[in-house]
């Protein structure tokens, strides 16, 4: 017979929107529980985004550093690796990564239930679970953070044994000599880096005009380059007309005319919310054609005791914004309105190969919101780090104001992007002018490291406002 159990909240999804929430609540001193309908902790985040991908391309960076380095390869030749090799890495990682959160919630006094959510009203949940068993549970407040899933449209057969999404492809059964990899965007960019290091001959479609038009047009144009360097096939401006499973492999006939054959796809285009399993439409929350929900600068949608963060409130959609969203929200759960909001320059961390990561604005944004601005480069390949580790394919660019000198952008690309990038965040975000580049010039590095890149860089910026 159902049961109901009473709480001050309840956090319905494991990933870091509901982690960085629940964490928060329970240190404010609330009874909380977390209702995760998978059977294992951790959200998509750990079982099918962020961490299997990064362990994915952990792998394969180190295979192709290995095989371009002649002091290794000397005496035993190239290496070469399978999917299936990488990916017994990545499940160690995540069954850590599971481990780590069961032992943390259990110590921190996080009531874990399983199953699937749904509102019976504003502050009672139903529980459905897997054995089809059903509880009821009151509670004052909830959190919603139900992430998000691979958009899939109706005309493509994801049920094909040669058709994957983000998600199922971590289950991909054979061996594939070619994909195609249809969504140029951070997931799609990220798997072709994967696949071509693993020597999987690559089509990348992209519905747009460039790569991940968001980033600094140089940067993007340096992934593009490195990325038909290493052999991936880039298409811009495509999209598909059809696309059609076979026994032994796919085919993908483009608007343009074109077709294309290949062992499997991956279509990586697109994201949905979690919304459908959760009814919303019981305490009269609409969400957007995204399956998305709206919330006020402090994660509270239209019914007051109802919050949300993390992929289901759309932009930026981002594990790393997803935790501190959480947290951030807790806060105002427990104290109403607070001061506190989420950084406004959260840094970017691409992991493809090589490595992108930027914070702040770009380029086109200075020019365009007619900001006097300059340009320091370091190249990675002057500097000794770069060259005693073989990592010499990169560069850091630091934006600054012409007269305060004031960092304005970071945008890096090459090995370790996304950790060198939070060496300037930081400087970025001092107050009271100590956000020059003139820190960079007046500090002492350890050397030789990448991080040096940031005093090339602040002096070839202040050599061309001297000329
Ligand atoms: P999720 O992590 O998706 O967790 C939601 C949880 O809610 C799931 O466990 C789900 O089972 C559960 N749930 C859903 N509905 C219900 C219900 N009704 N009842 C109970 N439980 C429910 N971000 C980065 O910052 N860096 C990266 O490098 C990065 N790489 C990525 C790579 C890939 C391939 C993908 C797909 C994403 C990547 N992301 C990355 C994005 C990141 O994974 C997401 O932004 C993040 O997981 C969102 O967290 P969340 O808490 O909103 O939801």
């Amino acid at each position: 017979s159902a049961e109901t159990t009473q709480f001050d909240a309840v956090v319905i999804g494991s990933g870091p929107g509901g982690e960085g929430a629940a964490m928060q609540l329970v240190k404010n001193g609330r009874r909380v529980a977390m209702i995760e309908k998978y059977a294992s902790l951790g959200g998509g985040c750990t079982h099918w985004g962020t961490i299997p991908s990064k362990a994915l391309r952990h792998s394969v960076s180190r295979l192709i550093e290995f095989n371009a380095n002649p002091l290794f390869t000397a005496g035993c030749g190239h290496r070469s690796m399978s999917f299936a090799d990488i990916l017994r890495h990545a499940q160690g990682v995540i069954q850590q990564q599971v481990q780590m959160r069961s032992g943390f919630y259990q110590r921190n006094g996080v009531t874990v239930l399983h199953g699937v959510a749904s509102f019976e009203g504003e502050n009672k949940l139903k529980l459905t679970q897997a054995d089809g068993s059903v509880d009821y549970i009151t509670t004052k407040q909830i959190v919603i953070a139900t992430g998000s899933r691979p958009y899939r449209p109706a005309d493509v057969d994801f049920n094909h044994a040669r058709i994957y999404d983000s998600d199922t492809v971590l289950s991909l059964k054979h061996e594939p000599r070619s994909i195609i990899i249809y969504g140029a965007g951070v997931i799609g960019c990220e798997y072709a880096s994967i696949f071509r290091g693993l020597g999987v001959k690559v089509d990348l479609i992209n519905t747009r005009e460039r790569l991940l038009s968001f980033l600094d047009a140089e940067i993007s144009d340096a992934l593009s380059y490195h990325l038909r360097n290493s052999g991936v096939v880039i298409r811009h401006n495509e999209e598909y007309e059809r696309i059609e499973g076979h026994e032994d492999g796919v085919t993908l006939y483009t608007q343009s005319g074109k077709r294309l054959d290949a062992d499997c796809l991956l279509y990586a285009n697109g994201r949905s919310g979690n919304i459908e399993e959760l009814k919303v439409e019981n305490v009269g929350l609409q969400p957007n054609h995204r399956g998305q929900l709206e919330v006020s600068a402090q994660y509270q949608t239209s019914v007051a005791n109802i919050y949300a963060v993390g992929d289901i409130i759309g932009y930026p959609s981002l594990a790393s914004a997803a935790y501190d969203q959480g947290r951030i929200c807790a806060t105002a759960m427990c104290f109403g309105d607070c001061e506190q909001r989420l950084i406004s320059d959260i840094p970017t961390g691409i992991y493809t190969i090589p490595e992108i990561s930027s914070v702040g604005k770009t380029e086109e944004e200075l020019t365009q919101q007619k900001v006097p601005y300059e340009v320091g480069r370091a190249h990675f390949k002057d500097l000794a780090r770069a060259q005693i580790s073989s990592m010499a394919v990169g560069s850091l660019k630091l934006l600054f104001h012409r007269e305060t000198k004031e960092v304005l952008g970071i945008h890096c690309f090459g090995e370790r992007a996304a950790e060198i990038i939070h060496i300037g965040q930081a400087i970025m975000e001092q107050k009271h002018g100590g956000n020059t580049i003139e820190y960079f010039v007046n500090t002492t590095f350890n050397y030789p490291t990448m991080a040096e890149a940031y005093r090339v860089a602040a002096l070839n910026g202040l050599n061309r406002i001297r000329d």
